[in-house]
């Protein structure tokens, strides 16, 4: 079976596109033809299921999703970009944030790439022709097209496996109007008897191998879920601020992804990293934009990730530096922050004498229901 792109169903527009694409900084580019991809039938018992969580959006244009002649009609052919994001080091990312988002927002940075790639094919077909630019925009399931267009194929961790850029691959798409012959799709996963995806995974979201229940990812836990995080989980959040890299940092076809290594990045990192766990927890609306506003964290917003920084601080084991920033998060003015500081700091309770009192003080005077709840847990 021939896979990949350019083996085969070449056509001369095509060799263009991936040539300009790659000028314009995508790695990848894969051609594929506008109709149902591979499992994308798999949606509606996925939704079923329940597995997308709080994600109601995902319930919405489902036959768009299925088959994206559906969503535009005029549409010939879907180029899938890929845009490589390695950074070489398998670690669980700087911060406790996903790599993905220790970066200023990729939506910005593949538009931009997009927009210059969309004027350079103009160039060549003719300016009158519409290309449609897409970046999570548009119902379209993009790991199932990007594996029919041979780009890779989705793994055991749901994700789009790359043999040349292992699972470090920002995905996006054009819409041709143009009928151009699709590139051979990638048809049989090549993970193999591999499962460390699903060990590596906390929370055992990926317990049924290619079928991710969102409804449990520490990614969507983190990131899209808007209330109390679930009991169950926050042992298992560890550190995480947002995101989770478990799943792709442990996968074997990473060794052959090269290292796009940016300035921006690391500049980026080395300012989290130097933040102290107080600096988290004293947090205001103008250090958060400041700190995080030009990049993805800054859609969770100053609560959710309050939130999260609490449930990493119980986790974090080091109560000299836990305590007093649980104690000032338990005095935060929103409620969901301070139901996680009351959870956080019974973490260190049967050890800490300055914890235990912080929770009885604040037992005296709390009156909203769900922090009054996680005091009630404590005493179960
Ligand atoms: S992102 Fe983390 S929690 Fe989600 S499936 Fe992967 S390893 Fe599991
Ligand atoms: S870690 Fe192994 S099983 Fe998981 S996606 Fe990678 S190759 Fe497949």
């Amino acid at each position: 079976m021939l896979e990949g792109h350019g083996i085969s169903n070449s056509h001369p527009l095509k060799e263009i596109i991936r040539q300009l694409a790659r000028q314009c900084g995508f790695a990848q580019a894969g051609f594929a033809a506008p109709d149902a991809a591979p499992y994308s039938e798999r949606l509606p018992l996925w939704l079923a299921e329940q597995r997308h969580g709080q994600m109601h959006w995902m319930e919405r244009q489902p036959e768009q999703r299925m088959q994206p002649r559906c969503y535009q009609a005029d549409v010939g052919t879907i180029v899938v970009l890929g845009y490589p994001y390695s950074h070489g080091r398998y670690d669980a990312g700087s911060a406790g944030i996903a790599r993905y988002a220790c970066r200023p927002d990729y939506h910005d940075l593949l538009q931009q790439n997009m927009a210059l790639l969309v004027e350079r094919i103009q160039a060549v077909i003719g300016d009158a022709i519409p290309i449609r630019r897409c970046v999570d925009s548009a119902p379209l399931m993009e790991k199932p097209l990007a594996t029919a267009a041979g780009m890779g194929w989705q793994g055991k961790n749901s994700l789009l496996v790359s043999r040349q850029f292992g699972c470090w691959l920002l995905l996006c798409e054009l819409l041709l109007p143009l009928s151009l012959p699709a590139d051979p799709p990638v048809q049989r996963s090549h993970c193999g008897r591999c499962q460390r995806c699903q060990q590596a995974c906390p929370t055992d979201a990926l317990a049924t191998p290619y079928w991710i229940d969102a409804s449990r990812c520490l990614a969507y836990l983190t990131i899209e879920y808007k209330g109390i995080i679930p009991r169950p989980y926050r042992q298992a959040m560890a550190t995480r601020l947002y995101g989770c890299d478990s799943c792709l940092t442990v996968c074997p076809w990473n060794r052959f992804a090269p290292v796009t290594f940016d300035a921006d990045t690391a500049s980026l990192e080395a300012r989290w990293q130097a933040l102290t766990w107080m600096d988290y927890a004293t947090l205001d609306q103008d250090r958060f934009r400041q700190l995080f506003g030009a990049t993805p964290v800054a859609r969770v917003g100053l609560k959710r990730l309050l939130r999260n920084v609490a449930v990493a601080l119980g986790n974090c084991n080091q109560p000299d530096q836990a305590v007093p920033a649980l104690t000032t998060l338990l005095h935060h003015p929103d409620a969901l922050v301070r139901a996680h500081a009351v959870w956080g700091l019974g973490c260190y309770q049967a050890s800490s004498q300055q914890a235990l009192l912080a929770l009885q003080a604040v037992a005296q005077i709390e009156t909203a229901p769900e922090v009054r709840e996680e005091l009630a847990e404590l005493e179960r």
